[in-house]
Order: C-alpha cells, then structure tokens, then sequence
C-alpha cells in the first residue's frame, strides 16, 4: 500500500503527521473545512486504540466497534475496512510512539448545512498518532471519583463525536479534584464519561449490562476474559447508587485509564480508602497481557 503524498521524514511521538482520508499529510497541512458536518454537528463518530511498545493492543476489536458506530448512524467509510486497516497501519510506521494511541473519527463531510443528510456524502477520515504515558500513579494510588447526573442522549452506545454531557462531566469532576465523574440515571450507575463502571460486592463484580445507555467499553469487554481466567465472577447486571458507595472495591476502566482503581466518591471511602486485592490482582493480568505483547515477533 502506498500513499499519493509522502512525509519527508519519519517522525517518533506521532501527531506531526495526519491521515486524511487516503493522504498521509503533515500537520500543518491538514485543514478540516469549516462546512464539515463534524465540525458543525458533531455528525460522526470516532475511536481511539491503544498503542503499547509500538504494537496495536486490541485493534480488530475497535475497529469492530467503530463498523458498528458508523452502520448506527448510516454512515460509510470513503474506502473498504481492509484499505483503512493498512492506512492506519502505514501511519503508525510513519509516525511511531510506543507508548500512545492512535486516534481516528469519520465524519459525514463537507455539504450545505442542513440537518438531513446531504444528497451525496462525501465522509471524511482523519486519523493520528500521539505519544501518551500510561497513568502509572494514578494506577498505583487509584483515583477519586464523583457522581453527576446523566444528561447525555439515549444512544450511549455510539461512539459519536457528539461528547458534550461527557465534556462537562470531566470538567466538573476536575473542579471537584476527582479524576473522573461516574454517571447516574435516577438512581441506577451507568457508566463514566470516559470509562466503563466495575463495582465488586462479596464475591462478584457488576457492570451495567451493553444497552444503548452505555459504550460498550473494548476494555470492558477485555476485562471479563481476564475475570474468568481469574475465576472471578461477573455478572452484567445494573446497580444503584447505594451499590457503589457500599462496594468493596470499584474500577473505572478504559482504552487510556486501563483498570483504574476508584479508592472514593465525593468524600466517601470506597472499602478500606485504598486499592483492593481484587483490583491489583486484575491490574496484574493485564499487566501481563502487555508484557505478552511486548514479546510478540
Ligand atoms: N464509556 C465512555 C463514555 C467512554 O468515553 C469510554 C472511552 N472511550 C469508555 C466507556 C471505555 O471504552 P474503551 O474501553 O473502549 O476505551
């Protein structure tokens, strides 16, 4: 596979070079034009997979999802799956990191603006690759978390551009010095706004069940092998607010946050106030599912 335009030179850390649509352009070049629908209606979706010492950790999987994503808002890929596949991949020998993601949205293109879909649908790719560390303190001490009220849309389960509930959830969880604000409908938890909710009571974990009021999290789904292969029970099933405050242990967990221990929410401790057994014994599997990578020829 060849690109049209070629980067003059390789570049380590990512984001100098852009994937747009089948270019490989530089990033000063790259300009999104300003009737595009994801820039004036959010109207497209996106995904982001993780990179661990230069290798792609889960990538059928997200592009599973992101297929999924796009069939949900009837939108096609400019070209096939298998050629997106190979430009992405090109992208990240152009622009390697090691430890970093690789960012990628579709959006439904240029067109007069105007709500319904335009008669001919031009959609535009962008992709990138960025440096980005893994949280290793917060793994380590585990996070404070903080409840707000779900306001977002019914179709959690796209990964639209459309993030604006998640957006001002974060920022106030920052405000409220937490490091991630977890979603509540009435009294039932959904999800984070950037991560997948795990609460463990006696000998079970629980997780909202995959319906349209969450995103069905690539590390969720990733988490519930290494649960069985840890013979730790899990069961898809909704829980409350008084469910998460009288955990024994919580998890948040995500593509870039991993298996992130929540140690309180807003003020109150979570089991002991510190990491549980549970959780460091499922960091540890996923620990090694990198080290495993890492040793892939
Ligand atoms: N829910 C929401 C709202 C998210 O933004 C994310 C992160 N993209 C997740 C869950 C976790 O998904 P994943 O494990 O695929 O990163």
């Amino acid at each position: 596979m060849r690109f049209p335009v070629y980067p003059k030179y390789f570049v380590r850390g990512g984001f100098i070079l852009i994937l747009f649509n089948d270019r490989l352009i530089e990033r000063e070049e790259a300009a999104v034009d300003i009737e595009d629908r994801g820039y004036q209606f959010g109207d497209g979706v996106y995904e982001v997979i993780r990179i661990y010492n230069g290798r792609w950790f889960l990538f059928e999987e997200h592009m599973e999802r992101l297929e999924r994503s796009l069939n949900e808002i009837r939108l096609t890929l400019p070209y096939d799956i298998d050629q997106f596949n190979s430009y992405l991949h090109e992208l990240l020998k152009k622009a390697p990191v090691s430890d970093g993601i690789i960012y990628l949205q579709v959006t439904r293109g240029k067109a007069l603006r105007s709500h319904a879909f335009p008669a001919e649908t031009n959609s535009v790719v962008t992709a990138y690759t960025r440096e980005t560390p893994r949280p290793l303190s917060d793994l380590h001490a585990g996070i404070k978390a903080h409840l707000t009220n779900d306001i977002r849309w019914l179709r959690c389960d796209i990964k639209s551009l459309n993030l604006l509930g998640n957006v001002l959830a974060k920022q106030e969880a920052l405000e409220n010095q937490c490091g991630e604000a977890i979603f509540h409908r009435g009294d039932t938890v959904t999800e984070g706004s950037s991560s997948n909710v795990f609460i463990k009571k006696d000998d079970t974990w629980y997780t909202h069940p995959a319906t349209n009021l969450i995103l069905n999290g690539i590390t969720r789904q990733f988490l519930f092998q290494l649960m069985a292969s840890l013979k730790m029970p899990v069961k898809e099933e909704a829980f409350k607010i008084s469910d998460l405050l009288n955990a024994d242990e919580v998890i948040v967990t995500s593509t870039t946050q991993e298996v992130m221990p929540v140690i309180s929410v807003d003020g109150e401790p979570i089991g002991t106030g510190s990491v549980g057994e549970w959780t460091k014994k499922l960091q540890q599997a996923f620990e090694d599912k990198i080290q495993q990578l890492a040793e892939v020829k």
